[in-house]
């Protein structure tokens, strides 16, 4: 998934979300946690095995790209995809980071399907997919040309080329200007332009917007990336360069502690904060968990205030929209693209 900024010139202005968003339920380190951060096997501000966390997330997105490659076709159900990704990704031994993002055409980010979808896969499918293992997460994306079109490759092309720029930049002490530039360079090399108010983002334990916003286009920010976890998110389009808030996606998350008054619908509140935390989850497994009724109990919890709605991302211009996407691990003695 990615994070929207509306405005703002140095790339570094809060998502979409309000600040609360940030302040969700977190887990204190375990005292086990703690101990072993003092100890020798300490690398910069991540432990070993959280470490093996982060590169067995990522290993995992490897071999569920590689089998999503293999069975998207044109027309075939979104739901079906999004099914077979998720149950993938479950038979792995992981747990989905986000819900399956499949996003079409001038649809740049945020869709995925409802339980009773329909649609069919077609124009330019970008594939955005999150693995956590106990809340280190990999995030990422690919896009597919179903139509076998110039344009379409051309966009795709340039989305990949840019992430494997920027990702050969990224290091410590690197500026997110340095990064934004080579990223809008690489892409107006093949003649199309960048989102300017879609980024890449830092990602912290359970939280996958954590605060630094990576942007796709040449800026005036000299803040410089320190030890972390990054997702670098080149999109591109042929559009205005700019998406807009569409409808409703039906991929929320929880915002804030807080109660709602019908019981079953704090049933499904307590599921929630058990089952994601402060992770995206989609109103398609509420459903297939305690079926119709779970889509009340959403809207009693989105109505007491305690859930963020995320809207699809539409480009202005209906352009077409590619993207590209690899999570990095940035310590103080190495770097490492876990996707
Ligand atoms: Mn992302
Ligand atoms: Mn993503």
């Amino acid at each position: 998934m990615t994070e929207k900024h509306y405005g703002g010139d140095d790339g570094r202005t809060k998502g979409n979300l309000p600040s609360t968003a940030k302040k969700s339920p977190k887990i204190p380190p375990s005292k086990d946690q703690k101990n072993k951060n003092t100890e020798l096997e300490k690398s910069s501000m991540f432990t070993k095995e959280e470490i093996e966390k982060l590169k067995k997330a990522g290993e995992i997105t490897k071999e569920v790209k590689k089998y999503a490659r293999s069975f998207i076709k044109k027309d075939t159900p979104l739901l079906e995809i999004a099914e077979k990704i998720e149950a993938k990704i479950i038979d792995l031994g992981c747990l989905p980071a986000f819900p399956v993002n499949l996003s079409i055409n001038e649809i740049a980010a945020h869709a995925t399907p409802s339980f009773n979808d329909t649609e069919k896969a077609h124009g330019l499918l970008k594939v955005d997919i999150g693995v956590h293992i106990e809340g280190f997460i990999a995030d990422t994306a690919f896009s597919l040309d179903l139509e076998n079109s110039e344009q379409n490759k051309k966009l795709i092309d340039a989305a990949e080329a840019a992430l494997e720029k920027a990702t050969e930049k990224i290091n410590l002490g690197v500026s997110l200007n340095e990064i934004g530039t080579i990223i809008e360079k690489t892409i107006s090399s093949y003649k199309v332009i960048p989102i300017q108010n879609l980024s890449g983002h830092s990602i912290e334990i359970y939280d996958l917007h954590a605060g630094i916003t990576i942007p796709n286009y040449s800026n005036s920010s000299l803040k410089t990336i320190e030890p972390g976890i990054y997702a670098i998110e080149p999109f591109t389009t042929n559009g205005l360069g700019i998406v807009k808030d569409g409808k409703p996606s039906g991929i929320y998350h929880l915002m804030k502690e807080g109660n709602v008054r019908d019981n079953f619908a704090r049933e499904v509140l307590q599921f929630i904060k058990e089952e994601y935390q402060t992770l995206p989850f989609c109103s398609r497994w509420l459903y297939k968990k305690f079926g119709s009724r779970a889509l009340l109990a959403i809207k009693r919890i989105e109505e007491a205030g305690l859930l963020h709605n995320y809207s699809q991302l539409i480009e202005k211009n209906k352009g077409i929209v590619a993207q590209a996407e690899h999570t990095v691990i940035i310590t103080e003695k190495e770097k490492i693209i876990t996707t």
